[in-house]
C-alpha cells in the first residue's frame, strides 16, 4: 500500500488535455523517478512470473515503455502495435471506434508464433477500445491473449468490463 501511494504521487492530473473537458493522467513524472519506475515494472511483471507468457504486445506509444520492460522480466518477446503507417513491413490493420470518430492500429504479419501466449500492455485503460483492438490483432496473428496489464485504470469508463465481456478467459490487471 505504501508503494502504491508512492506511485500514485508520481501521476499528474492535467485538466483539458488533449481537449477541453478531459482530465489526462500524465505518467511522465513516474517514468522520470527511478524508484517509481522500478516498482511499477516489478508490480506489472510479478503476477505473470511462471505464467509462461511468450509475447508481450505493447501499444504505441507509452505501452512500448512498460511493455518492453515487462517483456525482458518475463523472458518474453515484444511485438508493437502501432498507429497507421508506422510499421515498415506487411501489416494487418484494424479500424476501431473512439469516443469521437475512429482510429486504426497495425501489427506486423507473422509477428506472433502460432499459439503463443500473449500479454497486452498499455499505460492507461480508459474505454478499453484500444486494448481490445490490440488483442484482436494479436489473435489474428495466431496468438492466444492470456491477460491485459495497465499501470492506470480509469474505473468510471468501464474498460475492464468491456475487456472481460469480449474475451473468454483473459484477466485484466492494473496497479
Ligand atoms: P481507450 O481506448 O479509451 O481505453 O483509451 C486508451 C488509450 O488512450 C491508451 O493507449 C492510452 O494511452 C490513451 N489514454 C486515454 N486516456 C489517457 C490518459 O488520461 N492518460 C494517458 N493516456 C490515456
Amino acid at each position: 500500500a505504501h508503494a502504491l501511494a508512492y506511485l500514485q504521487s508520481k501521476l499528474r492530473d492535467v485538466p483539458d488535455f488533449p481537449k477541453p473537458g478531459i482530465l489526462f493522467k500524465d505518467i511522465t513524472p513516474l517514468l522520470a523517478d527511478p524508484r517509481a519506475l522500478h516498482i511499477t515494472i516489478d508490480l506489472l511483471a510479478e503476477r505473470f512470473i511462471g505464467e509462461r507468457i511468450d509475447i508481450v504486445v505493447g501499444i504505441e506509444s507509452r505501452g512500448f515503455i512498460f511493455g518492453g520492460a515487462v517483456a525482458t522480466r518475463l523472458n518474453a518477446g515484444f511485438v508493437p502495435v502501432r498507429k497507421l503507417g508506422k510499421l515498415p513491413w506487411k501489416t494487418d490493420r484494424l479500424t476501431y471506434a473512439l469516443e469521437y470518430g475512429e482510429a486504426e492500429l497495425e501489427m506486423h504479419m507473422d509477428s506472433i508464433p502460432k499459439g503463443a501466449r500473449v500479454l497486452v500492455v498499455d499505460d492507461v485503460l480508459a474505454t478499453g477500445g484500444t486494448a481490445s483492438a490490440a488483442a484482436e490483432l494479436a489473435r489474428r496473428q495466431g496468438g492466444t491473449v492470456e491477460a491485459f496489464a495497465f499501470v492506470v485504470e480509469l474505473d468510471f469508463l468501464a474498460g475492464r468490463s468491456r475487456l472481460d465481456s469480449e474475451n473468454t478467459r483473459p484477466a485484466v490487471y492494473s496497479l
